[in-house]
């Protein structure tokens, strides 16, 4: 399946307007194209690394036969896991039996929240 540029220049400028709005600003974002469907149900998909700060989203076959608001819907919500990737993070090592301080998780949870909040209510803290 053969994109047309004008695809490819929405979901462009749908990363740059929630990258904004999300604070993501010094996030490296990359959008990955893929003509076929990973799972059944799945149209989007990505991998993201707070530690480094980039995130790969993948845009399967099936992201295209969504309306334009869907789509953008997709992008905003693996955006999101930019924000929640710490906590995610934090989860999965504690069920794979790895050390998470209360400390840490508790610097986790604040750090989550205030950005959540930023988000909520801009200029909140100004
Ligand atoms: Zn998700």
């Amino acid at each position: 399946m053969k994109l047309a540029q004008s695809q490819k220049s929405r979901i462009n400028k749908w990363v740059k307007k929630w990258k904004k709005e999300l604070f993501l600003d010094q996030w490296k974002i990359y959008v990955k194209y893929h003509d076929f469907n990973e799972k059944e149900d799945v149209p989007a998909s990505c991998n993201p690394d707070s530690d480094y700060m980039f995130i790969d989203i993948h845009v399967y076959k099936s992201f295209w036969s969504f309306s334009l608001k869907e789509q953008e819907s997709f992008i905003v919500h693996e955006l999101c896991h930019c924000i929640t990737e710490s906590i995610a993070s934090n989860s999965f090592d504690l069920l794979n039996g790895n050390l998470v301080t209360s400390r840490q998780l508790t610097k986790t949870i604040e750090n989550l929240t205030q950005r959540i909040a930023n988000i909520a209510f801009p200029g909140g803290l100004n």
